[in-house]
């Protein structure tokens, strides 16, 4: 099996086709100029020394030249590593001694600390000197067993893991997308999740240049920019991919206008929980919100269909495996377990990541002996095969011997109109063993009592699941791209308690 590149064949196919547009600048590639430009970073970044085999980070917002390093990294059987510009120095710092980078691209001015033998250099050099470059003839073929991009996961529950994708993971990926998410050749896709995470780095992207679509790329993404963007009627706009709490900014932003979403098939969410009642907003609204899973570790997994009546009858489900995947619900035993019982998700297929960069025991705990990928998450299937996730299994805490998912008990506050953001964890409890304590971002105005709110969750959810202990508090601490960083308030409240 040899890399894919349908960069490649859509310039020899449609030369002409418009392949990307780059917000920031207002340059536009056909597959013609992305292919010759990928070209010439090939021979620029060989020039420079890199080979096979050797890691070229990048730290700096999204833009369609981080795409052409990351074709030409590919073409020379070279890896590349986005990181999050949004961690500290040292947290920088920690991931690039851990990935040896022989160079480093930024955008920045503050370098972190660079390991021995590392040279940093500006995205905007790399980009001049690409256009003074020739096109370099065309390397020679790689495995599509080799990884081409170490991508950390979000660190959501600790540290991040440097994840292994292989060019095999970034083509399954594309194939589940575009078969769940109906994506075609007139496709556009408008890109602001972060290239350093595996929405902005592999799903936005992987699936429209499969299909020889366009895809648009925004520095970034900011409530009013991207409704203006989603509304733009020039581009047309089909597909759109968020994690949830970016579509909630969406829909509080002043210009929120979906009527004008003219082209759009739907609004693709995942990476965190959706709330079935969020989704259910969004279909009466017009839109089709569509719901689906996967982790860095393996890309677009899981997807909803994107019919109206199976997005409103199963809200809150995450759908069924992409054609190129298949997913088990395992005890503790790894044995399979029936419809509609709780267990863990396990993943197995073309999509799934090899292993961890320096991490051979994260291998070999995140493997079941078939070689399926542990997720660490708890999902059920209902009797129609459609997967709902629980919560992560380890997020999960036992208040009076019985299991709460604080993502149910989160469902069930975000329904309270003072409510605007909430995340649950369990909290130490001298007579029930844990309890739960609700930390809440008020909507503007609103101080909720946490005797409503009891009241409230008492009328959805069963007693025992009601969190004991709420606070009010002005913001989450959250990754960057948007997930709640639950150690984080668990590492808050026992310090509070000590
Ligand atoms: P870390 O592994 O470092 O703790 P992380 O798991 O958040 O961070 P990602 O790979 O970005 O890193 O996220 C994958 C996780 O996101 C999944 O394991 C799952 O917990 C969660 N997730 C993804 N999609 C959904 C979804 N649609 N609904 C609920 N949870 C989801
Ligand atoms: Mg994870």
């Amino acid at each position: 099996f040899i890399t894919p590149d349908p960069v490649a064949m859509h310039a020899r196919l449609r030369p002409a086709a418009l392949a990307c547009i780059d917000l920031a600048t207002g340059r536009r590639w056909s597959y013609g100029a992305l292919d010759a430009d990928i070209l010439r970073a090939v021979r620029v970044l060989a020039g420079k020394g890199i080979s096979r085999g050797e890691r070229v980070a990048v730290i700096a917002r999204n833009c369609v030249d981080l795409i052409v390093l990351q074709q030409a990294l590919m073409r020379l059987g070279a890896i590349f590593v986005p990181l999050n510009w949004r961690l500290s120095l040292p947290e920088l710092a920690r991931l690039l001694a851990d990935c040896t980078p022989k160079l480093v691209y930024t955008d920045f001015d503050a370098a972190p600390v660079l390991p021995e033998g590392c040279w940093l250099e500006q995205v905007s050099t790399f980009i001049d000197e690409v256009r003074a470059a020739d096109p370099a003839p065309r390397p020679p073929r790689h495995s599509g067993f080799d990884t081409c991009i170490i991508l950390y996961t979000s660190g959501t529950s600790g540290v991040p893991k440097g994840a292994l994708l292989t060019s095999q993971f970034l083509l399954a990926t594309a194939v589940n997308f575009n078969v769940l998410g109906e994506v075609d050749t007139g496709c556009v896709f408008l890109c602001d999740s972060p290239m350093f995470h595996v929405i902005g780095i592999v799903t936005q992207i992987w699936p429209p240049i499969l299909r020889g679509g366009t895809f648009i790329v925004s520095p970034g993404f900011d409530p009013e920019a991207t409704n203006e963007r989603l509304g733009h009627p020039d581009w047309g706009v089909t597909h759109y991919f968020c994690v949830p709490q970016m579509a909630e900014a969406l829909r509080h932003a002043g210009n929120f206008d979906p009527s004008r979403w003219r082209r759009l098939k739907a609004l693709f969410t995942g990476g965190a929980p959706n709330p079935p009642s969020q989704i259910r907003w969004w279909l009466d609204h017009g839109v089709k919100m569509v719901d689906g899973y996967g982790m860095t570790e393996t890309g677009t997994t899981l997807g909803m269909p994107l019919s109206p009546e199976m997005l409103r009858e199963k809200a809150g489900a995450v759908g069924v495996a992409g054609p190129l995947t298949s997913v088990s619900i395992v005890d503790e035993n790894d044995e399979e377990v029936p419809d509609g019982v709780p267990g863990e998700v396990v993943i197995f297929g073309l999509n799934v990541t090899p292993g961890y960069w320096n991490r051979p025991e994260e291998r070999d705990r995140a493997f079941t002996p078939e070689g399926g990928l542990r997720s660490g998450d708890i999902g059920v299937r209902d009797a129609d095969g459609y997967i709902t996730i629980v919560d992560r299994r380890k997020d999960m805490f036992i208040s009076g011997g019985e299991n709460v998912y604080p993502v149910e008990v989160e469902a069930a506050l975000i329904q309270h109109d003072a409510v605007r953001e909430v995340a649950v964890i369990g909290i130490p409890d001298e007579r029930w063993g844990e309890v739960g304590c609700a930390y809440i971002v008020p909507a503007p105005g609103q101080a909720p009592q946490a005797a409503e709110l009891v009241t409230h969750c008492r009328s959805l959810i069963a007693h025992y699941k009601v969190p004991k202990d709420f606070r009010l508090v002005p913001e989450l601490p959250r990754t960057g791209s948007g997930k709640v960083m639950k150690h984080v308030l668990r590492d808050t409240a026992r310090a509070e308690v000590a």
